[in-house]
């Protein structure tokens, strides 16, 4: 058992941010939130008390969809206003992943960028290669951090120019090997079902993939309506016997069977929505990318949430830059006020996004309510000028939008510290 004191803010409901000033976190020996307090009520005999002072204790950070392989080309291409950067930087990057000395050096990078932003817990997709996935995999169950990870399905192209990523063959032999290895090793890193999207994936290999969710418990991730939107016809006219994007998921066991994430989203119908909400799929918003691409449309987070989509924020790192959470909740809220018919986010739903939201895909996490993991940041905000008082929703505000991460001390997952 261990006891943590501090100034705690965590997000129970999107409406929200519970504060707890000098309060108490009450951690089991499984790593699990026992009480959340101001005063201890318990008897906790003489269980040591770690005092964090000043500082800002919140829950970890949730990052619900991104890829590992994209990440030497963050930051390079956004300046072409066409799709052209998938042609130019993206498909060669992922090809460059089957090097397993290379993939090694992403790999390593990436675990130590996301503990250093303070993501906690990860939904990620690698690339369609196996060594480099299983790489992956090995080191996040190192790092602590709690993250799914699946290898990319991509069998199919619609491009007159291009090949499809790998053979229907191989595509599906090797999810299935990935899945079987991975299953079992870890309590924090875990496999995943990860059809790239509707464009890339055969009928048959949407179809292997459900029955394989299905078949072993395992949750889904895709993508949905982002940039291939402008071809839905196109793409439509593939499935003549479905009426809509959702609906070729759903008819193949991938849209809420099983625990299910779909990133973007931003062209689909109210219908679609509604069977998101009634299925329980996640919705990964993904901000950043919105305005990195051209996106003809952005997602009505606030009036989702209201209506009950579970939504989690996500880096869609490569089309997005930034693994900052932090700022990627400022660039949900930014974003948002784009939406001039809409609502845009308060800053208590963006950080209950960035936390809770997201966390809901991995369990009881994302808040600091008894049975919760303790996934926590410890806050120096001291740094970061107090010119003027401020209340600690305000400090919370100021860390997230003006503060680095430098700013963050320490990371827990499920009650173990993460050594950065
Ligand atoms: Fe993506």
């Amino acid at each position: 058992m261990k006891i943590y004191k501090g100034n705690i803010l965590f997000a129970q409901t999107p409406e929200k941010i519970t504060q707890i000033p000098n309060g108490y976190i009450v951690v089991d020996d499984d790593g699990k939130v026992a009480e959340v307090c101001s005063d201890l009520k318990g008897e906790y005999g003489n269980v040591a008390i770690t005092d964090f002072g000043d500082k800002l204790l919140i829950p970890g950070f949730v990052d619900v969809h991104m890829h590992s392989s994209q990440f030497a080309i963050r930051g390079i291409g956004y300046d072409d206003p066409s799709l052209d950067r998938i042609v130019e930087f993206l498909h060669p990057i992922e090809k460059q992943y089957q090097n397993l000395e290379y993939a090694k050096k992403v790999n390593e990078e990436v675990v130590r960028t996301l503990k250093e932003n303070g993501t906690t817990r990860a939904v990620m997709m690698s690339a369609t290669d196996i060594p480099a996935t299983k790489d992956m995999f090995q080191k996040l169950k190192e790092s602590g951090i709690g993250a799914y990870i699946g290898k990319m399905n991509s069998d199919y192209t619609m491009s007159q120019d291009e090949e499809a990523g790998e053979t229907t063959e191989v595509s599906q032999r090797e999810t299935l090997e990935f899945i079987e290895w991975a299953m079992g090793q870890s309590n924090l890193a875990k496999p995943i079902v990860s059809p790239e999207f509707v464009p890339c994936c055969t009928k048959e290999t949407l179809k292997y993939l459900g029955d394989l969710a299905q078949k072993y418990n395992l949750p889904v991730q895709s993508h949905m309506s982002g940039s291939e939107a402008g071809n839905i016809d196109e793409i439509m006219s593939r499935f003549p016997e479905q009426k809509t994007y959702a609906d070729i998921y759903n008819s193949n066991g991938l849209f809420g069977q099983t625990p299910t994430v779909i990133a973007h989203c931003v062209e689909t119908s109210a219908e679609e929505k509604a069977m998101m909400r009634q299925k329980g799929v996640f919705l990964a918003h993904c901000p950043v990318p919105y305005m990195n691409v051209p996106s003809p449309k952005i997602f009505p987070v606030s009036e989702e949430l209201q209506k009950g989509m579970h939504i989690g924020l996500g880096s869609d790192m490569g089309g997005g830059h930034l693994l900052d959470m932090a700022k990627i909740i400022v660039a949900a809220m930014q974003l948002s006020k784009r939406l001039f018919s809409g609502q845009s986010l308060s800053f208590p739903q963006a950080f209950y996004l960035a936390t809770k939201g997201g966390g809901k895909f991995f369990g009881k996490v994302g808040s600091f309510e008894p049975g919760y993991a303790f996934d926590c940041l410890v806050i120096d905000d001291s740094k970061i000028n107090h010119l003027i008082p401020y209340t600690l929703q305000e400090r919370l505000q100021r860390y997230i939008y003006v503060g680095t991460p430098q700013n963050i001390e320490k990371r827990f997952v499920e009650g173990k510290e993460l050594v950065v």
